[in-house]
């Protein structure tokens, strides 16, 4: 098998407990593929807290088949992800179980991934970093060229929907630390990116205060505690 580490340097797994296989820095505004095998649980943090954490995940054997938010919430009747919940690909079937949620609910199926044209919508001016990109490239990365942005699941990301149907983003409380473990059911491609919106948008602040801050994420195996 080819040592990840030999491909992309920045992914310097740290054996720190007996049970993690890599553990990764997902830089601010940056993007990172991880390979997490069935039965393998991935954990994603906000070490700094209230940053939006995309994230994407692909069958690792046919990545035509991806996470959808979408066939997941009409299947849980809940517009949240929620601990122990079954998160389904776009083809209704198992992908990951929501095995701990150490941020209080506080996230989005909502938003689709940020892109140029989401900054050129609030008046931004030129190229911007965006989720979009972070996906692309680390896809190709892993060697696939994908021409299609799946719907993520945001973690780490405060949106309401109003008794009158408003969708609002209220300012995001999630906490230092905060994390989410998830266990693959199936082998996975999974994609993490720190979202880049730093727009003093009012009403619409996604991370804090505009400041984009790192995630972190690692891969374990074995016993569940
Ligand atoms: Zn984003």
């Amino acid at each position: 098998m080819v040592d990840s580490t030999m491909i992309h340097p920045d992914l310097d797994p740290q054996m720190t407990e007996e049970n993690t296989v890599i553990e990764i820095e997902i830089p601010p505004r940056e993007g990172r593929a991880l390979r997490v095998a069935q039965g393998e649980r991935l954990v994603i943090a906000t070490p700094e807290g209230r940053q939006a954490a995309d994230f994407f995940a692909f069958n690792a054997a046919n990545i035509g088949e991806w996470l959808s938010p979408n066939h997941t919430w009409i299947t849980n009747f809940h517009t949240k992800p929620r601990q122990g919940d079954v998160l389904l690909s776009r083809f209704r079937r198992p992908m990951l179980l929501f095995l701990r949620d150490g941020a209080g609910g506080i996230h989005d199926m909502m938003i689709p991934a940020c892109d140029q044209f989401r900054y050129e919508f609030f008046g931004h001016r030129g190229p911007h970093a965006s989720c979009s990109e972070n996906l692309c490239v680390a896809m190709r990365r892993e060697g696939y060229n994908i021409d299609v942005i799946p719907q993520p699941i945001n973690f780490f990301t405060n949106t309401t929907v109003e008794p009158d149907g408003a969708i609002v983003s209220p300012p995001n409380p999630v906490s230092p630390g905060a994390e989410v473990e998830l266990e693959a059911l199936m082998d996975l491609i999974c994609v993490i990116s720190s979202c880049p919106f730093d727009l003093g948008i009012e009403g619409w602040e996604i991370n804090a205060g505009s400041q984009i801050t790192r995630l972190a994420a690692k891969v374990l195996i074995g016993n569940k505690d």
